[in-house]
């Protein structure tokens, strides 16, 4: 997804989304165990993030890694989570998405700038629900 490796460029941070249909579970737990099943926990800085979204059921979620919350203020998400849903609740869900990536990336910049000897160690392409 070329929003993911541009967002990459800034950032060591790594990026992924995920998208199922529905969501069964409470979103969050849900985005948690998916971040653990695509392995989002062994980045070497421990700057995985992740957009969860089920789409039927209308919820999303973004997971940080333990890395980003030990340096971020809480709510560090949040302003992310709210422009993405002005775009969705017009109907615009790749932008909305797509937004949210480039603020992510933004935002992570600061906090994990990228650096010379940086690896892709997390695909960029979008995964869904199996
Ligand atoms: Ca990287
Ligand atoms: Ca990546």
């Amino acid at each position: 997804m070329d929003a993911i490796a541009a967002a990459e460029l800034n950032t060591s941070g790594e990026i992924r989304v995920h998208i199922d249909d529905t969501c069964k579970e409470d979103v969050l737990f849900q985005a948690a165990m998916k971040f653990k099943e695509l392995k989002m926990d062994e980045t070497k800085l421990k700057n995985g993030v992740l957009f969860y979204l089920a789409v039927s059921d209308q919820l999303f979620a973004i997971i940080g890694d333990k890395g980003i919350n030990e340096k971020v203020e809480p709510g560090f998400w949040d302003n992310i989570k709210e422009t993405m849903l002005t775009y969705f609740k017009q109907g615009l869900f790749t932008e909305g998405l797509c937004t949210g990536i480039g603020l992510a990336g933004e935002k992570l910049k600061n906090h994990f700038p990228l650096a010379t000897d940086d690896t892709d160690e997390l695909s960029n392409e979008v995964t869904f629900n199996q």
